[in-house]
């Protein structure tokens, strides 16, 4: 037998159509009596919604939260929690929302409530990716795991299908580098090849039916399991290559990832032949990296780093950044090779 380490992460998961209506049910459980509610400013109205239905226990709303969590609105964050005497986050959003709520609960250790409406997986991690000085880092602590999770399809059905699209490609680049991470043991990877197939299968249906709850269903189910593999191994080049994008050079997050995604599995083919065996079989493809490049086409997604407006002239800096301090990666991280893997992505071009 193959000997590995696995912790189970202890969040507890409320999956339904209509689940937000428990929403309620998971605050008492907690017993918390001043609830911040968090959101984006364009999901304003859904934080009001939320606070309407927490009633009396709602202590405010703060709906500054933006993408990779600068340093200085989680300190605006923390600060309005404190000046409420919040005893509990409640995240409505995504990504974005729920990195705010983690960047409150690492100094404050506050319980948070995840309600998901997207599917980049940040609900079911304890990390928090947060942007000082241009450069993102990345914290690992328990404190910031939400306590409970609602996920609800009907949220899903206003959230455009580009991006739609897109944080479903994110979703699966979790569950792609965790089939070969450094960590990697076989539940993880069991519930990595089980989420890019529910992701895989689901997102094209999402983006083509905007009111189909069933696929947003599934595809959230699998984008919780991307969540839980985020949480559970390290990530390695994928994750390292769109963290320098978009901490360093302000590409969005989602977008980034499906566009790098191909790229970076193509990088680790031959290193990983079981982990590419694994994600041919979830997609049903001929071949990894260019089955996930299809894939981010059949969902919408820009496929090549122009697009997503990187300047060209910035590839050699982005290489530099990205070979500093490199996350651990099957194969050997290769500045040359490297640059040569940010310029495929940046013409777009199919790996093969
Ligand atoms: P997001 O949370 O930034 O949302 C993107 C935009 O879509 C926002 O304007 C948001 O308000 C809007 N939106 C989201 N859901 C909507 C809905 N249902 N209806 C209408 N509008 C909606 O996007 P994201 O891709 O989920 O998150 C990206 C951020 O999350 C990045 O900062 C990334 O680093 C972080 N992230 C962290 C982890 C982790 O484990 N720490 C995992 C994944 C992503």
């Amino acid at each position: 037998m193959r000997a590995f380490t696995y912790t189970l992460l202890p969040t507890r998961m409320v999956f339904g159509v209509g689940a937000l209506d428990r929403l309620v049910d998971e605050i008492e459980r907690l017993d918390v009596q001043r609830v911040l509610v968090l959101s984006t400013p364009e999901q304003r109205a859904a934080a009001e919604d939320v606070a309407r239905r927490i009633g009396g226990r709602a202590a405010g709303i703060y709906d500054r939260a933006v993408m990779h969590t600068p340093i200085e609105t989680a300190e605006d964050a923390r600060a309005a929690a404190a000046r409420l005497q919040a005893d509990c986050c409640v995240a409505i959003g995504s990504g974005s929302t729920t990195g705010l709520a983690k960047a409150i609960a690492l100094t404050s250790s506050l319980p948070i409530v995840a309600i998901p409406t997207t599917f980049a997986g940040s609900e079911m991690t304890p990390l928090q990716g947060i942007t000082a000085e241009g450069v993102k880092k990345t914290v690992r602590d328990a404190r910031m795991l939400p306590k409970a999770v609602i996920y609800d399809p009907q949220l899903l059905t206003t959230l455009p299908v580009h991006l739609a699209g897109a944080s479903g490609m994110n979703g699966i680049a979790h569950c792609v580098e965790a089939l070969y991470a450094r960590e990697d043991n076989p539940i993880t990877s069991l519930m990595a090849e089980e989420g890019i197939r529910a992701l895989a299968r689901n997102l094209p249906v999402v983006v083509r039916e905007p009111g189909n709850l069933e696929a947003r269903g599934e595809a959230l189910y699998g984008a919780c399991l991307a969540g839980i593999c985020l949480g559970t191994v390290g990530m390695a080049l994928h994750h390292k290559l769109c963290h320098t994008l978009g901490g360093s050079f302000g590409l969005p997050h989602a977008q980034t990832h499906a566009v790098v995604l191909p790229h970076a599995t193509h990088y680790n083919r031959d290193a990983a032949p079981e982990a590419m065996q694994r994600i041919i079989r979830a997609l049903g493809s001929a071949d990894a990296a260019g089955g996930l490049h299809d894939l981010a086409g059949a969902v919408g997604t820009p496929l090549s780093l122009k697009v997503l407006g990187m300047h060209e002239k910035d590839l050699e800096r982005a290489a530099d950044i990205a070979v500093r301090d490199p996350y651990w990666n099957p194969r050997p991280i290769e500045r040359a090779d490297i640059r040569a893997l940010l310029q495929d992505a940046w013409e777009g071009r199919r790996p093969e």
